[in-house]
């Protein structure tokens, strides 16, 4: 049986993230996203130097204070809530310094880890996606030759959350000739790499405190040493960093469903029509509890998920599960929100509106939740 009863030390990481999220982060969202696309937003930057952040997924003997994987997933939650993009340039780092923690070497932890901690607020990128390969991460047109101590990459990688402003990159790539699993490697690619190169800010509906660029590779020559692991052994990283990381876009999906839960229940108590809160018609009320009922289960799975991992055990499926669940369950929440708020909402600025857009992209990100249920039904 897993416990999922936070100790105190993680109920206090959750009252100070929910301090933080709801002063600092929410105003902030709301006038992010109605600016033009930009790099991240210099307050979010500061907030990532000031609370430390980055430290919290190193471990202490490379100058970081790692956490569990469940007081991970409340601290998730939390800046979820608070702007699911900022905690998606966050994950994004957290993607870069798994495939370290995972697959890289001695050298290369202490030679990256201390890129990312204080002072500055610095991001990594985790560059898979490319125009014509989302879904299907077991061949890329992204590929690299040897030339004698170093690698030469050429292509492109987008949409890439952080382009143009990480201090790394950890680029997956296929061995020229090798268009299979097998010759796909992962790189190490400090900012400043010549050939390197950055496209325009997308323009886009939702998650645009995460802003997403291409990134292109012309010549880039690589050296030997920034190789993560064994040539051939990038599909294999790739599939264990996104078991971790889906569990934690999980709780960045719950932290927005709660958000669009409360923000809808707020509004229903105090909207009166025909002298009565709205909440005391059925038709709301049972939507309400429908929503705070599938909130507890998101999150349970969730926490599961998490404690599956502190406790080394697989955890591939459920990662899945919460993630699927989730990601579905935020945009349920927020369209329903909408419909709670009525026209109230459905204006802008407005944070159900901005909740509702941004819900969209966990459907998408990381896997699809077609691709989560591909992953479900091929353990049955
Ligand atoms: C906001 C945002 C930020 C992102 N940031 C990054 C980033 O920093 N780094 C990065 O590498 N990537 C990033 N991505 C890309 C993301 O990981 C991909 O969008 C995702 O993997 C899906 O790929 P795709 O969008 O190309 O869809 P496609 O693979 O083209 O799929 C299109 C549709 O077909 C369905 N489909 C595909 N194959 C199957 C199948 N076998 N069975 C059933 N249905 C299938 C999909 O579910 C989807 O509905 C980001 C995406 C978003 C939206």
């Amino acid at each position: 049986m897993i416990s999922l009863e936070p100790s105190e030390k993680q109920i206090a990481l959750q009252e100070h993230f929910r301090r933080l999220a709801v002063k600092r982060l929410r105003p902030r969202s709301i006038l992010i996203d109605a600016a033009k696309p930009a790099g991240v937003d210099p307050d979010y930057r500061a907030l990532i130097a000031e609370e430390n952040l980055n430290a919290f997924l190193i471990p202490e003997e490379y100058g970081g204070k790692s956490l569990d994987w469940m007081s991970l997933a409340i601290l998730f939650e939390e800046l979820g809530a608070g702007c699911a993009g900022f905690a998606a340039v966050y994950a994004q780092t957290f993607h870069s310094i798994a495939a370290l923690l995972i697959g890289g070497s001695e050298e290369q932890k202490k030679r990256f880890f201390p890129l990312l901690l204080p002072p500055g607020g610095h991001m990594a990128s985790f560059c898979v996606t490319e125009e014509k390969s989302g879904s299907n991460t077991s061949s890329f047109s992204t590929v690299f030759s040897r030339k004698g101590r170093s690698f030469l990459l050429n292509g492109a990688k987008e949409p890439i959350i952080n382009a143009g402003q990480s201090r790394f990159y950890v680029v997956w790539a296929n061995e020229e000739g090798a268009r299979n699993r097998a010759g796909i490697s992962a790189f190490l690619i400090p900012a400043g790499t010549e050939g390197l190169d950055f496209g325009p800010y997308h323009d886009k509906p939702g998650f645009r405190a995460a802003p997403t660029a291409a990134v292109h590779f012309r010549n880039v020559r690589i050296p030997e040493g920034n190789m993560i692991g064994p040539a051939g052994s990038g599909y294999l990283l790739l599939m264990q960093i996104l078991d971790w990381g889906r569990a934690l876009g999980a709780a960045i999906a719950v932290g927005l469903a709660r958000t669009a839960i409360e923000e809808a229940v707020r509004f229903a108590k105090q909207r009166v029509i025909l002298k009565r809160p709205i909440i005391r018609n059925q038709s709301i009320a049972f939507m309400l509890a429908d929503l705070v009922t599938e909130l507890e289960a998101a999150r349970a799975l969730v926490w599961r998920a998490c404690r599956l991992i502190d406790l080394g055990k697989d955890h591939t499926v459920a990662s899945s599960m919460a993630k699927l669940y989730a990601g579905e369950l935020a945009v349920r929440a927020a369209t329903e929100g909408l419909l709670i708020l009525g026209q109230s909402g459905f204006k802008r600025p407005s944070l159900m509106d901005k909740l509702h857009r941004d819900a969209q992209a966990f459907r998408i990100a990381e896997g699809t939740s077609h691709v989560q249920k591909l992953i479900i039904s091929g353990q049955l």
